[in-house]
């Protein structure tokens, strides 16, 4: 199939929800993809955050084939071994004490949502259900998930939406303190704010809200979604500001590539769902965890030192270059502000060979955390040069 042809049955056939870039992908390797002209593109994208080891990793796919021959799927009828083993993994590597498998993000803070108004419900009764999200966050596209979105564009249409939730300044201390009122069982946040234009919440705040939450028995939900598996330079961002939430969100980089969520809950969550409360047909998938396991199997120290290293190079590299006002984010996680509009910027990013997202006005990169010297130095002259060539 060539680019016309797929553009014609595309806008034929699926649904317009998505305004998609003219390009039409057909194989990739590493942080390297192809399109179907045998154009090549150097990726920083890695599908939005997922594919942390890049295109067609080896190990990876062997991991994936291996479970495919074996089962495929059975069901949360029975035990299979890659669930469990993912489980096992997730729990030691950030301290929290058990796992819910789910299938994409917005599904995981659905899970995270209701285990903390079930926490509150046990623990204090009826009335105790308030979840105080932040403005500008990103949750997902489900109904709750929606609702505890901080943006206002995400508010139209699709009422009515799920109540019980409020919004707090991100960043302002004394306005998230007075949100917290009696009627709180949560306060759900990200780290960086990814689609809301990769902004970094202050360490000091974070730390705050983390003690205020811990003092008033309110539950810190973290959602880790796009910053989590090694995307920030440790294996959860949390990690990074000394705190241990209650509940915490993750997904995109978690499967690889595979679709997989999962809900992570922490000592007092730990034994709030009983049998029924909650599930899910394909959640826990053998494949897709046996993905995850070969994953987090190879997200050691060594690895997220490198991810730091590169990140902070990027950092570096990026804010020396012609028009750009600032740099921001953590990790492997960078937002870019240009002194001009983006989106001109992207294209002809994408006409000299190299895919990066955008965050609200920013652009955005989320590179593969694997990504090699060669294609990150390849990237990083390609931005330059277009930011050069623009007067
Ligand atoms: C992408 C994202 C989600 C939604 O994940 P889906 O897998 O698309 O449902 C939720 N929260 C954050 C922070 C995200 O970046």
């Amino acid at each position: 199939m060539d680019f016309q042809t797929a553009k014609q049955q595309d806008d034929a056939y699926i649904i317009h929800s998505y305004q998609r870039y003219p390009l039409l992908l057909t194989k990739g390797q590493g942080a390297t993809v192809t399109d179907d002209s045998g154009k090549q593109y150097i990726d920083f994208t890695s599908g939005i955050g997922v594919n942390v080891f890049g295109f067609c990793d080896t190990q990876w796919i062997n991991a994936v084939t291996a479970q495919l021959g074996k089962l495929q799927h059975t069901s949360n009828l029975y035990y299979t071994q890659p669930c469990i083993e993912a489980a096992a993994l997730l729990c030691e590597k950030s301290g929290m004490k058990k796992v819910f498998f789910a299938n994409s993000g917005a599904e995981a803070n659905e899970g995270a949502i209701k285990a903390a108004r079930k926490y509150s419900f046990l623990q204090y009764g009826k009335g105790r259900n308030t979840i105080v999200a932040l403005e500008n966050s990103f949750h997902g596209r489900t109904m709750a998930a929606l609702s505890a979105t901080g943006q206002e564009a995400y508010h139209n249409f699709f009422f009515p939406f799920v109540e019980g939730f409020v919004f707090a300044k991100a960043n302002d201390m004394d306005d998230t303190l007075a949100k917290l009122t009696e009627d709180v069982c949560a306060v759900m946040l990200e780290t960086v704010q990814g689609e809301g234009g990769v902004f970094a919440l202050h360490p000091e705040y974070i730390k705050a809200v983390a003690q205020a939450c811990k003092e008033k028995d309110i539950l810190l939900i973290v959602d880790e979604v796009q910053t989590g598996i090694g995307r920030t330079g440790s294996f959860f961002s949390y990690q990074q500001f000394g705190i241990q939430p209650d509940l915490v969100s993750c997904a995109k980089g978690l499967g690889g590539g595979l679709p997989i969520g999962a809900v992570l809950f922490g000592e007092k969550t730990a034994e709030v769902f009983a049998f029924g409360d909650h599930g899910s047909t394909f959640g826990g998938n053998p494949v897709v965890c046996a993905g995850a396991v070969d994953i987090l199997k190879r997200l050691d120290d060594l690895f997220l030192q490198e991810v730091q290293n590169k990140g902070k190079q990027c950092k570096e590299a990026i804010s020396k270059m012609p028009h750009v006002t600032a740099v921001s984010g953590l990790g492997m996680m960078l937002g870019i502000s240009l002194d001009m509009d983006s989106k001109p910027v992207i294209e002809k990013l994408m006409e000299h060979g190299l895919l990066v997202l955008s965050a609200k006005t920013k652009i955005r990169l989320l590179p593969p955390l694997c990504i090699s010297q060669q294609e990150l130095q390849a990237g990083l002259q390609i931005l330059q040069d277009v930011l050069e060539s623009i007067l």
